[in-house]
Formats: structure tokens, sequence, C-alpha cells
């Protein structure tokens, strides 16, 4: 079949793994796919924890086995200490899938488009910077170069760039942000309470203080994430602005202090902000077009659940592109419907997640408290829960 350079079947735009998933499954059942991605990466990045969950779905993408080792390290569980100062364990080892992983992001996404590549979906660096629709195809300038196709996949991250130019409307439920900076990791080989094994630490550490929570875990390669999140307006408060205030507010902590500083004494060169609010698209998708990952619908990283809904939603919003290219005119709307469905289940987990915690009145918390509108208790919901 002789294939338009510039006239894809469906033009996905991003390259993170929701755009990667769509990709994959589009392709898999025959379509002509251009993977529009930035070619400085997704910027800045930490290490992630992959849920256990992201198994299968990576398995039925054909990219379970193409991910090097170098790129993730197997995540035995969680510990939390949440509610109170003792440290609570759960396990992966538990449940049906085995081990979860951390992931250090860029070489895990630039792997899951290599494999992308050799699955026939064509890469394009770039980013697309507007469509419009024209004569039941959709236009789009690409970097300078106009694409035409008929279906349009927005996976270009939680600010829904695409999905908003089409006139979706992103509503934000806060403006949670994380403070992060590596460091080295220093803790002695031995099997601990901190899950340390082998002088690597294998579980993810999370522990709430009065502005929010710590985070930690590590890489392959002796490397640590230490990140500290809160609400955009709290970080000057919290101290956290300066590595010396952030180092000062970590020396505060029991756990993660333990874990995270061994025996260094110095404060971190540098630290980074990220953006990691909760956030939703509506509607998730529309005629002839569809969000997916953070796109649709972005999740408080407490959940560690980020990378499953991306992975997830890619392949369900393949699905609904397919079904509506066969003729099927509902299939949009009951996408939609599923991801406000799984938006709303995780509102819910959340709050009974941070409700757990009553030891602070603190803005951080009492926002956290504040009815919902969405209130229905979600039962189990701790800290990385979903992971
Ligand atoms: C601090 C933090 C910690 C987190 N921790 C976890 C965790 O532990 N576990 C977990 O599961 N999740 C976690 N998450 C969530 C996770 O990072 C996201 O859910 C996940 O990256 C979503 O994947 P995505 O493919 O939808 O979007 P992204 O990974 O954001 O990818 C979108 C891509 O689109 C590109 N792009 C943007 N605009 C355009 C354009 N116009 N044209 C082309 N390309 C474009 C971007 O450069 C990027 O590469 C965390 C998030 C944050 C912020």
């Amino acid at each position: 079949m002789t294939r338009l350079r510039n006239s894809p079947d469906v033009l996905v735009a991003g390259g993170g793994p929701a755009g990667v998933a769509a990709a994959l499954t589009l392709a898999s059942r025959g379509a002509d796919v251009v993977l529009v991605h930035c070619a400085q990466g997704a910027g800045p990045r930490v290490l992630e924890s992959l849920s256990p969950l992201a198994r299968p779905l990576l398995r039925g993408l054909g990219v379970l086995d193409r991910l090097p080792a170098a790129c993730h390290a197997p995540c035995h569980g969680n510990r939390s200490s949440w509610g109170g100062p003792a440290l609570t364990a759960s396990d992966f080892l538990h449940g049906p899938y085995g081990a979860g992983w951390h992931v250090d992001r860029a070489p895990f996404d630039a792997a899951l488009r290599r494999a992308a590549r050799a699955a026939g979906v064509r890469l394009h660096a770039g980013s697309v910077r507007s469509v419009a629709r024209h004569g039941g195809r959709w236009r789009a300038d690409v970097s300078g170069a106009v694409m035409t196709t008929p279906y349009l996949v927005d996976a270009t991250g939680a600010r829904a760039r695409l999905a908003r130019r089409l006139g979706a409307r992103l509503v934000r439920t806060d403006h949670l942000v994380a403070v992060a900076a590596g460091v080295p990791l220093t803790v002695p080989g031995h099997d601990g309470p901190y899950g340390t094994r082998g002088g690597r630490e294998r579980t993810s550490l999370v522990e709430s203080t009065p502005f929010g929570w710590w985070y930690t875990a590590s890489l392959p390669g002796g490397r640590q994430v230490v990140m500290a999140v809160t609400d955009a307006d709290l970080v000057a408060g919290a101290g956290l602005r300066t590595p010396e205030g952030w180092w000062a507010a970590l020396a505060a902590t029991r756990h993660v202090r333990a874990r995270a500083t061994g025996h260094r004494t110095t404060a971190p060169d540098r630290l980074r902000v990220l953006p990691a609010g909760t956030s939703r698209t509506l509607p998730p998708a529309g005629p002839g077009w569809v969000a997916a990952g953070d796109a649709a619908a972005a999740t408080d990283p407490i959940a560690a659940r980020g990378l499953t809904h991306a992975l997830a939603t890619g392949i369900a919003a393949a699905t609904a592109l397919t079904e509506e290219a066969d003729g099927d005119p509902r299939a949009q709307s009951r996408y939609a419907a599923l991801v406000d469905a799984v938006h709303d289940e995780f509102l819910r987990a959340r709050a009974v997640c941070y409700r757990a915690e009553e030891r602070w009145d603190t803005p951080f918390w009492t926002r956290r408290r504040a009815p919902a509108s969405v209130t229905r208790r979600a039962a189990g919901a701790t800290p990385g829960s979903s992971r």
C-alpha cells in the first residue's frame, strides 16, 4: 500500500506512554500512524513507580521484553508513614502480577518509542502546533510541515494542548507541585525496615508532613530521587524554594531522612519544581479525536497510577478511534464515559487517602478535608494503593 508521507490514517501527538500505547494499538490493527514527539524529550522527569498492573498492558502491547534493564529497577512494594509516625508496608509480592518497577522516565519513554518504530509506527520529531478541521479531515501544523489526517490522538500530557484547541476545557482540582532532587544512594546494604537489599532501595517510601508529603525511591545505577510534594502556594512557606531550605525540611522527617541522606551532610546542588496537579479534560473525546493519558485526566502522584492510566487510556483511545472508523457513532461517548468514571473513582480514593492523615490542621491538609463534590467512600485507599 502506498503511504502518503504527510497524510497518515492517524496522527498521534505526544511520545509519552499514552501516545506510544495508542500508536502501537492502532498500528497492530493495520493503521498508518505518525507519532509526533518532541525531539528534546518530555521535559523534566523524575523517577516514577510503575504499578505491577502495568505489566499485562506492556505485555499486550508487545513491549514488556523490549525495555532495557538500565531504564528500570524492581519495586517490591511501598513503605508509608501516613496518619501516624510508624512505617507500614504493602508488598507487591502478594499480588497477582509480582513486582512493579521504578522507571527512569527519559530512557523508558525512548525505549517505548523505539518499540513503536519497530512495530511500523512512523516517528516524527517535532511538535503539533495547531490543528483545524478542513473538509472532514484534520489539518495539522507539525513544526512548520502540514499533515492531514482523519483521526487525531491528543497525548500531549497534562496541558492537553490539542484538546483545548478543539474546544475542550481543562478542569484543575488542585495545584500540586513536586520539588525534587537527585541524591546519591548512601545507605549500606542490608535487608532492613526501609526495604533495602544489597545496598539498593527496592520499595517506594512516602512520609506525610505538615506541608504535604515526601517520596523517595531509587534507580538502577545507585541514584535516588527525593521529592517534597505540596501545593504551589505553600512552597515558599515550607522553605522549599532553596536547596538549603529543602534540605532542612528533609532533615525534619523521620523515615525519608534515614533513607535519603545516609552520611551525606550537604544539600543537593539544585532542585526541580514539577507540576503534579490533578485535572481532567472535558470532554476527553469528540468526533475524529480522542485525548489519552494525562491529556484526558491527570492524577496526583500519591496514587502512582499515571503511567498505568496512560497505557490503559492509550489502548482504549485507539480502540475508540477504530470503532468510530468502523461506523460506530457511540464509540467516542463510551470512551468519554469510561475516562470520567475512572477519574471519579480516583477522586473518591484520593479523598479517603488524604482524610486518613488527621494530625495537622495546616492549609495543605484542611483543604483536602473540605467536602468535595465527590464524597462516596472508596475502601482501602492508602498512599500508593494503586501502585
Ligand atoms: C512529580 C511527578 C511524579 C509522578 N510519579 C508517578 C509515579 O510514581 N507513578 C506513575 O504511574 N505516575 C507518576 N506520575 C504521573 C506520570 O508522570 C504521568 O501520568 C504520565 O507521564 C502520563 O503519560 P502521558 O503519555 O499521558 O503524558 P507525558 O508523559 O506527559 O507525555 C506527553 C508528551 O507529549 C509531548 N508534547 C507536548 N506537547 C506536544 C505537542 N504539541 N506536539 C507533540 N508532542 C507534544 C511532551 O513533550 C511529552 O513527551 C508522576 C507525575 C509527576 C509530575
